[in-house]
């Protein structure tokens, strides 16, 4: 068992994430097996509870876990599918130190943090590494070195190294450099003060990641080396990147992959970078320009749709096209009449998930837009079933019509809690979570997208259409094109129309760079298909 710790110094934010992805990502290039854990020291047990607006994007895997986003990043990176192991929360860790309390694990003994919790940490660990198989586990320490959240755990991993012996684990800090004064200086004393918090704790690095603007000189490496105790040849700069999929290839030139592997005593074949090269050739042509709007409620913090706006970098690294997100904020929305003009101008609209009230008329007001406009449309979870909800009122004229979550009382409620909702007590892990079958109809537009008529995808809900107003959906145009094994409806679809899907599930979580997802790539498809046609209300091109 191998062990490279990524931990943080500074602040946080630097993208310690994308560091370990692409860590996972070199060792990977050279045939050597990898996975990835994530701490989290937050007393949530996982994600699921948490708002988007403080943490971000909720990232679901295929057991159902509700995970911090970074598990969509190595995912993406590792090309990987995790599970909920891989990400370490302190509740899961203290519920489980309890819960061996309460049975009487520790008969005779006082439970305390160390042994008993830095224990439980280290078990966790090993048995990611056990039941993975895996040469290498990255262990990413989420916050910031110095934080008494995070305390127990490199507590624990400074045991783990001490147990595995010389030559098993490294530990790699993250931390910023920042550029001052009008000169522009790159100041190394903040990594200084990190890396000796670090070694208060007896963790010694064996890398620097330095973060900031731009890249490091040579005499602020050798600067860093000296105060740091690290070979020069293991300050490594990684400076801001227009697209975070760079990373692998900037850490690759500065002999990372070829230096850990030595530190860990690993022999791996010369590096392939063949896909994830071509992968970003074709994104960096960029040409021409789609615009697709993202109509959403969370949209002041882009991370809250991380997986969304990565879905597009993939699908812009598979056709090349340069895509614009223009983000709506659907509250706003009904009341601003020259924002409903820009979104009419939009090659395509995409409303994702989410939860509650806020927002939601906004929603139903673009995907009308979308409808009567013949505006290639993606709805996602909430945005699927605000579809329902939109179609219910204006063309089935049931004007109360909604969801339940919303509006208890309507009259119509063309969107209602599942059966198996009605009697679940608390709100967390409690949803139809994870990975489940769909079966599309044959003839369909989503089973022409998927080349198939068999898929899995991974859910996170409450609520689900309302199988009563099925017939008169189908009636007016709106097919059911996808069901669950269990006959719930999983995807609408909209004839006469260029594209028009509403999806229950959530296709983001299994976009990838190198194999974007079919709904994102067939939406930026339609985009460009609606560009190439004359509008009949654009203005007539003038000779003068
Ligand atoms: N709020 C809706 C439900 O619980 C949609 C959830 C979502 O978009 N993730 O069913």
């Amino acid at each position: 068992m191998k062990v490279v710790v990524v931990s943080g110094g500074v602040i946080s934010g630097l993208g310690k994430g994308i560091t370990t992805s692409s860590l996972g990502r070199l060792l990977k290039a050279r045939g050597i097996s990898v996975t990835i854990i994530k701490i989290d020291p937050y007393l949530n047990v996982d994600a699921g509870t948490m708002n988007p607006y403080q943490h971000g994007e909720v990232f679901v895997l295929d057991d159902g876990t509700e995970a911090d986003l970074d598990l969509g990043n190595y995912e993406r990176f590792l090309g990987q599918s995790l599970v909920g192991s891989h990400n370490l929360t302190t509740g899961k860790i203290y519920r489980s130190v309890i819960e061996k309390e309460r049975r009487g694990d520790y008969l005779g003994n006082t439970v305390q943090i160390i042994p008993h919790v830095t224990g439980e940490i280290k078990r966790a660990i090993r048995e990611v590494a056990q039941s993975t198989g895996a040469e290498v586990v990255l262990v990413e320490v989420g916050g910031t070195v110095g934080d008494i959240e995070s305390m127990p755990f490199l507590e624990a991993l400074r045991e783990l190294s001490y147990e595995l012996g010389e030559g098993q684990m490294a530990f790699v800090h993250t931390t910023l450099v920042p550029v001052v004064g009008p000169v522009g200086e790159s100041k190394t004393k903040p990594t200084q003060h990190s890396v000796r918090e670090l070694r208060a704790i007896g963790i010694r690095p064996t890398m620097i990641v330095a973060r900031g603007p731009a890249p490091l000189s040579a005499e602020i490496k050798s600067k860093i080396s000296l105060f740091c105790d690290v070979p020069p040849e293991a300050v490594i700069s990684v400076p801001d990147q227009a697209l975070i999929y760079e990373v692998p290839l900037v850490l690759e030139a500065q002999g990372v992959g070829a230096h850990l592997t030595k530190l860990l005593g690993l022999t791996g074949r010369e590096p392939e970078y063949g896909p994830w090269k071509e992968f970003l050739d074709t994104h960096r042509k960029g040409e021409g320009s789609v615009e697709v709007a993202v109509v959403g409620k969370y949209t002041e913090l882009r991370d809250a749709y991380l997986s969304h706006t990565e879905a597009f970098h993939h699908v812009q690294g598979r056709l090349g096209c340069a895509i614009h997100l223009s983000w709506y904020d659907a509250e706003d929305l009904p009341r601003d009449a020259s924002a409903m003009q820009r979104l009419e101008a939009s090659d395509a609209i995409l409303v994702p998930g989410g939860f509650g009230a806020r927002g939601v008329e906004g929603k139903v007001q673009a995907i009308e837009l979308a409808r009567t406009h013949g505006i290639p449309f993606l709805g996602v979870c909430y945005g699927f079933q605000m579809a329902a909800v939109e179609f219910a009122r204006n063309v089935l004229a049931l004007p109360k019509a909604n969801t339940s979550e919303v509006d208890p009382h309507t009259p119509d409620p063309v969107v209602c809690l599942l059966e198996e909702q009605k009697t679940v007590g608390g709100l967390g892990g409690s949803m139809r979570l994870g990975s489940q079958k769909v079966s599309l109809s044959e003839e369909s537009a989503v089973a022409r997208v998927y080349g198939r008529t068999e898929i899995w995808e991974r859910h996170r809900h409450r609520f689900e259409i309302n199988p009563a107003y099925l017939d008169r959906f189908r009636a007016h145009g709106l097919q059911v094109t996808g069901r669950s094994s269990d006959g719930r409806v999983e995807v609408l679809e909209l004839g006469e129309h260029p594209f028009f899907l509403g999806v229950q599930y959530h296709p983001e979580f299994l976009s990838r760079p190198e194999s974007p997802h079919p709904l994102y790539v067939a939406l930026v498809r339609a985009a460009l298909a609606r560009k190439e046609v004359p509008r009949p209300d654009a203005p007539t091109p003038s000779l003068a």
